[in-house]
């Protein structure tokens, strides 16, 4: 795919000290190295950040378009996506392999919902049981963040799909 080539021009050429002075290669477009010295997987690097990126771009305009129903308002619905998308991250886990992979990220996840619930039943009282879009909103980012550091990125695309199809199924039930 990447092909070794060689430039004299400095902008283009790779940042690494080699023999006398440096590597006299082209870099991968985007990077700072050719491909004999990382170069590819730096470009790789960079597309796996920015599909990731655009996902929960994406996955943050689906949630906050569900979040617009009114019928979306109360604490213990906002809990309940929180719980089914950890049920939806665990069934992500369909081997023992996979299990044993993300056995760490998912107990940290455990833990970190288990924080935002007991926030949540704290604002549920304080507000009476009533949640407004901004916090919701808030409440939505947060899950969006903590999913995504704790899921490899390969399995964000059916996480966010769970998410988006708990949401809709939330608001059609109330709508
Ligand atoms: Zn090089």
């Amino acid at each position: 795919m990447y092909e070794l080539e060689r430039t004299t021009n400095d902008e283009e050429r790779c940042q690494v000290a080699a023999g006398m002075g440096r590597c006299p290669n082209k870099i991968v477009p985007g990077t700072k190295n050719c491909p004999m010295h990382g170069g590819i997987a730096a470009a790789r690097g960079i597309e796996n950040r920015e599909l990731r990126n655009y996902r929960l771009t994406k996955w943050r305009e689906t949630i906050a378009e569900k979040a617009n129903s009114p019928a979306l308002k109360t604490m213990t619905e906002e809990i309940g996506i929180a719980r089914m998308m950890l049920e939806n991250l665990l069934e992500q886990c369909t081997s023992p392999t996979d299990l044993m992979i993300h056995q760490a990220v998912i107990g940290q996840q455990v833990q970190v919902i288990e924080r935002v619930v007991t926030a949540c039943h704290k604002i549920d009282k304080d507000m009476a049981g009533l949640i407004g879009r901004d916090e919701l909103m808030k409440f939505a980012d947060e899950v969006v963040r903590i999913v995504s550091d704790a899921v490899p990125p390969q399995m964000l695309p059916e996480v966010s799909e769970q998410l988006t199809l708990a949401v809709t199924n939330i608001t059609a039930k109330r709508g």
